[in-house]
């Protein structure tokens, strides 16, 4: 089954195009990550499909139907920092986004363990750790036992450790059955968590398939910017792959030419 089909999906904000006739297919059980650089339109991307944002044109299905409500109290959203109470313990927060969601405590145990926040569910959220204010933000989604969870890049201002904690944690949500859809952009972040990608760049969807070295040279050999984490990272990997001839300019001298001869010149 696929959980998520979208097909020719465009969203505009006036004459800014933040998504250009997307289509990709989410499969049951993925772990499928939406990677782009900064204004690229994952974050438009994830709230067009959970209803936040209606798209200009093109449509979605969510579990092979077309999508409803009820189709979207099966997933476990996080698309920005919730808020929770500073000056409660993260417990009592997670009762409160209980009766919010309409789900029972009965399952905030059962939560809590998974994100490793037992021994400390009665302190204040305002002593938690930016990690583990992120953790408990992931328990709030887990409430109810959804089967589809949507991050938007979950990692996102936190230290090694926590990325770290993060990072196992989606890969024991992915071992248990989850389908996980994330926005990411960080390459090596996708490399290590997801089993699918889609690559955006500013709108347009660049490569979708699965995570492989073929289709990550493929798509992000077109991101002229290459940088940080995300050149270092396409660096090693070609360089690791044979696929490039080296160049003390690359990658932007390679990345600013157009991909046709960029692949001729840097592949096998
Ligand atoms: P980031 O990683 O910075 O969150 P993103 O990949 O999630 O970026 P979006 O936030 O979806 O990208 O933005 C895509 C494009 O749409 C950008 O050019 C952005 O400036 C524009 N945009 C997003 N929201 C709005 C809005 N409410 N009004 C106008 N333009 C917007």
């Amino acid at each position: 089954m696929s959980i998520l089909t979208i097909e020719n999906l465009s969203k505009s904000y006036g004459r800014i195009q933040a998504l250009k006739n997307v289509s990709f297919s989410v499969p049951e059980g993925s772990v499928f990550g939406i990677l782009g650089p900064n204004g690229s339109g994952k974050t438009t991307m994830l709230g067009t499909i959970m209803d936040i944002l209606k798209p200009t044109s093109g449509s979605y299905r969510l579990f092979d139907e077309l999508p409803t409500h009820l189709h979207r109290q099966r997933i476990g959203t996080l698309l920005e920092t919730p808020n929770f109470y500073h000056y409660l313990s993260g417990v009592k927060n997670l009762e409160i986004a209980a009766e919010i969601k309409q789900h029972g405590k009965e399952d905030i145990p059962r939560v809590l363990e998974m994100v490793d926040l037992t021994r400390r569910k009665d302190s204040k959220f305002s002593t938690y750790s930016l990690g583990m204010k992120q953790r408990l933000a992931i328990a709030s989604c887990l409430l109810g036992n959804p089967k589809v969870l949507v991050f938007d890049e979950p990692t996102n201002g936190l230290d090694p450790v926590g990325i770290a904690e993060i990072r196992d944690l989606m890969k024991e949500l992915y071992r248990e059955g989850k389908t996980i859809i994330m926005a990411s952009h960080l390459l090596d972040e996708v490399e290590k968590v997801c089993t699918h990608v889609g690559i955006l760049k500013m709108g347009d969807l660049l490569a979708a398939g699965k995570v492989d070295g073929e289709i990550l040279v493929t798509g992000c050999m077109d991101f002229e910017f290459i940088g940080g984490s995300l050149g270092s990272v396409m660096g090693e990997r070609i360089a690791r792959a044979g696929t490039a001839r080296r160049s003390p300019r690359w990658p932007g001298r390679c990345g600013r030419r157009r991909r046709p001869r960029w692949s001729s010149r840097c592949r096998p």
